[in-house]
């Protein structure tokens, strides 16, 4: 997995307008769709679910009004990997732009997990899943893909349930409180 190098910058208006060769190496290997034309785009055209693009919103506000620097320990988990990851938002010298900046802390290797396959067909009812710790919420509990898995038989299902994007409480507070 190449986690070498991985920012961008995003301008006052947040769009993407500088990304480095690590970071459109990760979105590839990650499946992400459209990652050679993002380049000028929104990058709320790649934020999905209301709650994680209201916290992202406020996490962008204070970085850039207090000038300051915010560094949090994220999830980036791939359908066979379990990424530890730590991102830092720094408002650059010049004023409104934001610099990400995310470093790889453990990888750690896993059974093949379904629900987190972007190529995988889905059907039936959406599962939430929270898009910073990347837990899913399965009967009102925020899990580890191994248990949601578990908990909703995926492994006997043709088709993975599709995801739609949230935060979970427990995230909720630490970004609130970042
Ligand atoms: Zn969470």
């Amino acid at each position: 997995m190449t986690t070498t190098g991985l920012h961008y910058v995003i301008d006052e208006d947040d769009r993407l307008v500088r990304a480095s060769d690590g970071y459109f190496s990760f979105a590839r290997e990650n499946g992400w769709a459209g990652v050679d034309a993002s380049i000028g785009r929104s990058i709320w055209d790649f934020v999905a679910g209301e709650q994680p693009r209201n916290i992202l919103r406020i996490l962008l506000r204070r970085v850039r009004d207090m000038n300051r620097e915010i560094e949090l320990p994220f999830r980036c988990d791939g359908p066979g990997v379990r990424r530890e990851m730590d991102i830092r938002l720094a408002s650059t010298p010049s004023g409104r732009a934001v610099l990400f900046r995310a470093r790889l802390q453990n990888e750690i290797t896993r059974e093949f997990q379904p629900l987190l396959d972007p190529k995988a067909r889905t059907g039936g009812a959406p599962i939430e899943m929270c898009s910073w710790c990347d837990r899913f919420q399965v009967a009102g509990d925020w899990v580890e893909v191994e248990e949601a898995a578990a908990r909703l038989m995926l492994f006997q299902r043709a088709d993975p349930p599709p995801i739609s994007h949230n935060i979970c409480g427990d995230c909720s507070e630490t970004l609130l409180a970042a």
